[in-house]
């Protein structure tokens, strides 16, 4: 028997779990159930696709044993288990983000934080939160040799040869005395309603029952019971009406580890030269790794029902990447593989209706919804200026959902069709301002000069608008000018008036010109400024710091 430390990492992570999770401890069940659901589809892939074991038959299930008087639960799957090496790599350091990532990420409020533990790759260890021993038998698929992993959480952990029939994983938790509740039928049963009601193979719950005897007679021996406890069903492949509300958020909570309701969903089943379903949920918030090169994508792929992977940041664009849910197709060939689906015509026809399909609904959602609209505006207006970016395909329908900040409506979001609305008919462009922070924007002594006239400036401070809105162009025939761009001014000049001032400072451009030299590349007598006397515009689109940096974050 060897005995293993575990890697420094996991030690600091399993206190870290145990101590901001701990009010929170029963979802160490839905992650052991999502770990098994997660051997089981991969097992189920091999045996559709990989000759080898093809000729046997495989019926996936996940097998909850309880024993309240040994103070015991046990999770077994029948999926494609663990060598030695798998263990020493699964259990035994931490395979995604880091630990410190983690923490950075923790709230302090355990309800919030224990979404965050799925979402990491660490859910396994939050088993310690409520066992003081945990033994893992598991023999992988097409080995005949199985291995027996054993911990106590603290001082690291054991690996030794076992006995096990068939491939898959048994995980045997030792409860903690004051955790025998998850030995208990009826908090396990609820559990698995609540959390892994979706997962898309049969739980079966096994346990005592001891049938009522009526006072003074013999009490009956208590029978073992086997019980489904899971509706193990594709929700996607029901029809729209047949599916409550309810459950489309169970199975979101199922699929995304998020334990509040989603902002809306899109349920799709396409007919016709391409069969496909697919089923879009946008989160509440926008998940925490956004803005991370390594984002994990939340598209899982399906074909016939059959999960193929969730790995792919290829199945949306990535400024859709916010976007979780489920594709599956009835045309891929099972055996697809991973550099195959990048150039699939197939996949790139479903990906292109997809997409178009949740702009439509967004932008539906901006009249049917208008509050929650506001909440999608708050946490995904970026993501969808960086596809104004990207997306020249489905730039209009972008136009018609991205919103701005504006001399006109100073807190409120204002859109292009509003402003345009708004616009005096002999204005002939859309003005904006680019800066570093709202106040700096605001205060621009351009703005005022514009505002004075009644035009109104578009106030842009994140720091992405400023290689977005170049890109843009127009809005339906109508120019965007940025009003600190030297030809943005052609709506302040006022002809007869401003002869007389020019003529009044003739020479001085000249001057300034001369003393100024090469450090500039212009002077311009301009209509633009009100009471400050000069500003200084620029006419490159150079391409900033700032904007080196926001390319990598969009992983480009
Ligand atoms: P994640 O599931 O996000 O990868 P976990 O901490 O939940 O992270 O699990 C770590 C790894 O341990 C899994 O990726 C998987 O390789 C392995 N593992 C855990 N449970 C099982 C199981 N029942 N069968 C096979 N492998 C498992
Ligand atoms: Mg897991």
């Amino acid at each position: 028997m060897a005995k293993k430390e575990f890697k420094a990492e996991v030690d600091k992570l399993l206190k870290l779990i145990i101590h901001s999770l701990y009010s929170h401890n029963e979802i160490f069940l839905r992650e052991l159930i999502s770990n098994a659901g997660d051997a089981l589809d991969k097992m189920k892939f091999l045996h559709l696709t990989d000759d080898a074991f093809k000729s046997e038959a495989f019926e996936g299930r996940i097998d909850i044993h309880l024993n309240e008087k040994e103070k015991m639960i046990t999770i077994s799957d029948n999926g494609i288990g663990m060598n030695e090496d798998d263990l020493n790599d699964n259990l035994g350091k931490i395979a995604h983000s880091g630990t410190k990532l983690f923490a950075e990420q923790l709230t302090g409020d355990a309800q919030k934080d224990s979404n965050l533990i799925g979402q990491f790759g660490v859910g396994f260890y939050s088993v310690f939160m409520v066992a003081h021993k945990v033994e893992v038998i598991t023999r992988k698929a097409g080995s005949d040799q199985a291995f027996k992993w054993s911990s106590d959480g603290q001082s690291g952990y054991t690996t030794e040869s076992a006995e096990r029939e068939g491939h898959g994983t048994t995980i045997i938790c030792h409860l903690n005395e004051e955790h025998v509740e998850y030995a208990q039928q009826y908090r396990v049963s609820s559990l698995i309603e609540k959390y892994s009601n979706f997962i898309a193979f049969p739980i079966f719950l096994h346990y005592e029952e001891q049938e009522y005897t009526p006072e003074g007679e013999e009490p009956k021996p208590a029978t073992m019971v086997e019980r489904q406890a899971n509706s193990a069903k594709a929700i996607w492949k029901r029809s729209k009406n047949e599916i409550s509300e309810e459950e489309y958020n169970e199975f979101y909570q199922t699929l995304s580890g998020e334990t509040d309701a989603p902002l809306f969903h899109m349920h799709t089943r396409a007919e016709g030269s391409l069969e496909y379903t697919t089923l879009f949920y946008i989160p509440a918030k926008a998940p925490y790794d956004l803005y991370r090169a390594d984002y994990r994508p939340g598209v899982k792929l399906y074909v016939k029902r059959v999960f193929i992977t969730d790995d792919d940041k290829e199945l949306l664009p990535i400024y859709l990447r916010f976007i979780r849910g489920v594709i599956d197709s009835e045309d891929l060939p099972l055996n697809v593989s991973r550099e195959i689906l990048q150039q699939n015509r197939i996949l790139t026809n479903i990906k292109g209706a997809s997409v178009k399909k949740i702009l439509t609904e967004i932008k539906k959602l901006a009249t049917d919804d208008p509050q929650k609209f506001e909440q999608f505006i708050e946490h995904y207006n970026r993501p969808m200026k960086e596809g104004l970016y990207s997306d020249f395909v489905n730039k209009a329908d972008l136009l018609e959902i991205v919103r701005f900040k504006s001399t006109n409506h100073d807190s409120e979001w204002t859109s292009l069709a509003q402003y345009k609305d708004r616009m005096a008919e002999d204005q002939k462009s859309i003005y904006y301002l680019c800066g570093d922070n709202p106040e700096a924007v605001r205060n621009n002594p351009l703005v005022h000069a514009y505002k004075k006239k009644g035009l109104e400036v578009l106030l842009l401070s994140d720091e992405m608008d400023q290689m977005v809105m170049p890109m843009v162009q127009d809005y339906q025939g109508l120019p965007l000018k940025a009003i600190n761009k030297s030809d943005a001014d052609e709506g302040l000049f006022d002809s007869e008036k401003d002869e007389e001032a020019i003529k009044a400072v003739e020479g001085i451009v000249e001057k300034l010109q001369d003393v100024l030299q090469d450090r500039i590349k212009e002077v311009r007598l301009s209509a633009r400024l009100d009471e400050a006397p000069s500003a200084i515009v620029s006419s490159d689109d150079d391409m900033t710091l700032q904007m080196s940096r926001m390319f990598q974050m969009m992983g480009q």
